[in-house]
This record gives structure tokens, C-alpha cells and sequence, in this order.
């Protein structure tokens, strides 16, 4: 009998780690941008996510029509995010021209945003009124803002207004574990979003160092994929895959708030 019910035990056990890993993911960091649209439809697109398994994604897109494309296709799944890039050569001038905030204002009238970005700023470039009204934008509208940034511009940004809210793209692309922890540990308003950051688990094995992390700030961190370029959308379910693989060596309950719980608690906060 004993045996029996350590065996059912057992089954029960392997079948909600299955479970976990194989419950849809929250990705922190899709882009529909124009090149994308001649070659997947809004249907085509949302057939992807089901295949790659992903229940519902942050989107922002140059322009941003491509993530309302979307998310008019599927409201409950794509968190629409608004990008101040109207063209992508506005990518290395937003910061500084004033014509970006008419811009931003005109967007979020439509009340469908749940915040501002992924924008690219350094800590050097921030200083500047554009990114000063951002930022008081972002907190009277209760939004995110997404910054692709190096880890200076997350600390002027919380300088300039320290009630923002940020969602740090990529963490910070090449800030290592520590960092990302000391900020953390600084800025209880800062969620860490973890796309394109392969060092998290090198070879398919899950970094101690990064590991640590997850278990000392398991409310937040998210992951993420980034279809910045066109042919990550064909790569999306690998991608996913990739990052499932790691998310199993997490205890369970980490593993869901990273894979899905902690980006569904902030976009549930937001108006
Ligand atoms: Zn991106």
C-alpha cells in the first residue's frame, strides 16, 4: 500500500512539474514592427504564439500600428506598449526632440497603452525635457516604461522621478546578476524583464549566480524574447523552448511567477 501511494505521489509530483513548464508563458518583450507585417499577418502572428505557447505578451512596434494591429486581433492576450519611435530613425533622436511628446500624448489618448517603450536611452543622453516630461507622463497615467537601458540611465531615470515605474529591457542587455540584484534591492518599483539574455543559463544550464537571484527576488523578474528582427518570429517556439528548459530548474513556484505571474500582476495594477 505504501508503495502505491508513493507512487501516486510521485505521478501527481512530475505531473504538476509538467504542468508548470508547460503552462503558457507571459513574454515580456514582443515588437510587430513594419518589416514584420509583409511577411506575418496579425493571424499568422497569433498562431505563432499559440504554438510557441505564449499566453499573452507586452507589444510595442515601429510604428506603432503594428502592436494595434494586434491587439485588436486579440485584446485579452497582447498588452499594447507605445514606442516613441514613429520611424526607426527616430530611434537616435527621440530623447532630444520635442516633437516626441505631441506624439506620445496623441497615442495614448486611445487609453489602450500600459506604458512607454521598449525605448533605447544611455544614462549620458538623459538628461534632456523630452525624457523629463516622459517620465511625468508615465507616473500621472500610472504607466511603465520599458527602457532598454544601460544600468546609469535605470538610476537617472528614478533620479529624475522616483515614483516611476520601469520595466528594465533585457536587464540592462549585459548587467550581470550582482547588478541587476544591487538595483533591485534600491528601486522596490523596478521589474526586470529577461530577453535575449542567454548568460542566464549557458549550454541549457541554469546560471547559479542568476539563480540566486531569481530565488532572492522571485516577484521581480520576467521573461521575455524580443522579435526585433523578423526571423526571431520564426525561431519564437525555439526560443521558448529554450527558456522553458531553464524555468524547469527552478523550484515551481518561482519558476510561474518568472514564466507568467509577475508580468500578469503588473499589466492587472495598470488602468
Ligand atoms: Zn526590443
Amino acid at each position: 500500500m505504501r508503495l502505491i501511494a508513493a507512487l501516486a505521489a510521485l505521478v501527481l509530483w512530475t505531473g504538476s512539474l509538467a504542468a508548470a513548464a508547460d503552462a503558457p508563458l507571459f513574454d515580456g518583450h514582443i515588437h510587430y514592427s513594419r518589416p514584420d507585417w509583409s511577411v506575418y499577418t496579425p493571424d499568422q502572428i497569433v498562431a505563432i504564439l499559440d504554438t510557441a505557447g505564449i499566453g499573452r505578451a507586452l507589444v510595442s512596434s515601429t510604428p506603432d500600428d503594428g502592436t494595434l494591429k494586434l491587439y485588436e486581433r486579440d485584446p485579452k492576450r497582447i498588452i499594447p506598449i507605445l514606442r516613441p519611435y514613429r520611424t526607426r530613425d527616430d530611434m537616435s533622436t527621440w530623447w532630444r526632440d520635442p516633437s516626441t511628446i505631441p506624439y506620445l500624448e496623441q497615442r495614448l489618448a486611445k487609453g489602450v497603452h500600459k506604458g512607454i517603450g521598449e525605448f533605447h536611452i544611455h544614462g549620458k543622453d538623459i538628461h534632456t525635457p523630452v525624457l523629463k516630461r516622459i517620465t511625468e507622463i508615465a507616473v500621472q497615467r500610472d504607466l511603465y516604461l520599458h527602457a532598454h537601458s544601460d544600468d546609469a540611465a535605470v538610476i537617472e531615470l528614478f533620479a529624475i522621478e522616483p515614483r516611476s515605474k520601469i520595466i528594465w529591457a533585457h536587464a540592462g542587455m549585459s548587467a550581470g546578476p550582482d547588478t541587476v540584484g544591487r538595483l533591485l534591492d534600491r528601486y522596490p518599483t523596478l521589474t526586470v524583464e529577461l530577453a535575449l539574455r542567454y548568460d542566464v543559463a549557458p549550454g541549457g544550464q541554469l546560471d547559479p549566480a542568476w539563480r540566486n537571484l531569481f530565488l532572492r527576488h522571485p516577484d521581480r523578474l520576467m521573461v521575455g524574447t524580443d522579435t526585433w528582427v523578423t526571423s526571431q518570429w520564426d525561431r519564437l517556439p525555439e526560443i521558448q523552448a529554450g527558456i522553458r528548459a531553464w524555468l524547469r530548474q527552478l523550484p515551481r513556484e518561482v519558476a510561474e511567477k518568472l514564466a507568467f505571474k509577475n508580468a500578469s500582476r503588473l499589466t492587472a495594477k495598470t488602468p
